[in-house]
């Protein structure tokens, strides 16, 4: 469903990714972990397309994200994105807030909308919120709302981007939670994650970026066992 294959991306003098390439299946899910600076969120929005790379390839649900002919618009309902800060619209409820795209992106009538919007919040287990703003609603409630407006647009592929590392640990185990049960339902998914436990246990492919490359590729419950020092120390460090 991704491919990349020796993407070089480069701000100004800075090389930023230094020949990344790796694949994503349908229904896998990969976390991208390492060092801060070594390319893990510049690499997701390369995959979504908010940022041009240099050289190389990448192919995101059938799409050419390298191509000057790429539709932005029909890759971005392919691929849903959620950060680490949830950016809700404070004047509209949560059930507002995921109603949107698909009424004004996909021209969705409303009630059908209501029912998809509805169905996303039951699946982040918050449907008893949908009337309230997001300002009544906890850090990690409103990021699971944000997950849920994400979801509403029916995406093939989630990008998450350190989502919970603004989370106290209770807040934190709510949402990962969420993020288990998409994964265990079958998306695919590439996530950006400090919680070394969390990949341990739902990545099936864990991928190690430092400076700018893939150094190590492994899977999720061989965490433990890293090959390369920099990993080891890495995981030592982490946890
Ligand atoms: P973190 O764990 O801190 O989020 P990261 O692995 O996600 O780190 P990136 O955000 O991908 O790292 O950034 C990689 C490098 O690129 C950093 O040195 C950063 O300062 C630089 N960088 C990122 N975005 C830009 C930009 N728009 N302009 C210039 N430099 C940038
Ligand atoms: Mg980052």
């Amino acid at each position: 469903v991704v491919k990349l294959a020796n993407v070089h991306k480069s701000f100004g003098p800075l090389k930023v990714l230094d020949g990344v390439s790796f694949e994503v299946g349908r229904g896998e899910v990969v976390a991208l972990i390492g060092q801060s600076g070594s390319g893990k969120s510049t690499a997701l929005r390369c995959i979504n397309a908010l940022e041009t790379i240099e050289e190389g390839a990448i192919e995101v649900c059938g799409h050419a994200i390298h191509s000057p002919a790429l539709d932005k618009r029909a890759l971005r309902l392919s691929v849903g994105i959620v950060f680490q800060s949830y950016n809700l619209f404070p004047h509209l409820t949560a059930l507002q807030n995921i109603m949107l795209a698909p009424t004004c992106v996909k021209g969705i009538k409303r009630g059908q909308a209501r029912d998809l919007a509805m169905d996303c919040l039951t699946r982040v287990g918050l449907a008893e919120k949908a009337e309230h703003y997001p300002e009544q609603l906890s850090g990690g409630q409103q990021q699971r709302v944000a997950i849920a407006r994400s979801l509403a647009m029916q995406p093939q592929v989630m990008l998450f981007d350190e989502v919970t590392s603004a989370l106290d640990p209770q807040l934190t185990s709510e949402v990962l939670r969420v993020m288990e049960d998409l994964a265990r339902g079958g998306m695919t998914m590439i996530l950006v994650t400090h919680e070394m436990g969390f990949a341990r246990r739902v990545a099936g492919t864990v991928i190690y970026m430092r400076q700018g490359r893939v150094w190590e590729t492994l899977a999720g419950r061989d965490l433990d066992n890293p090959r390369t020092p920099e990993l080891r120390d890495f995981v030592g460090s982490g946890l």
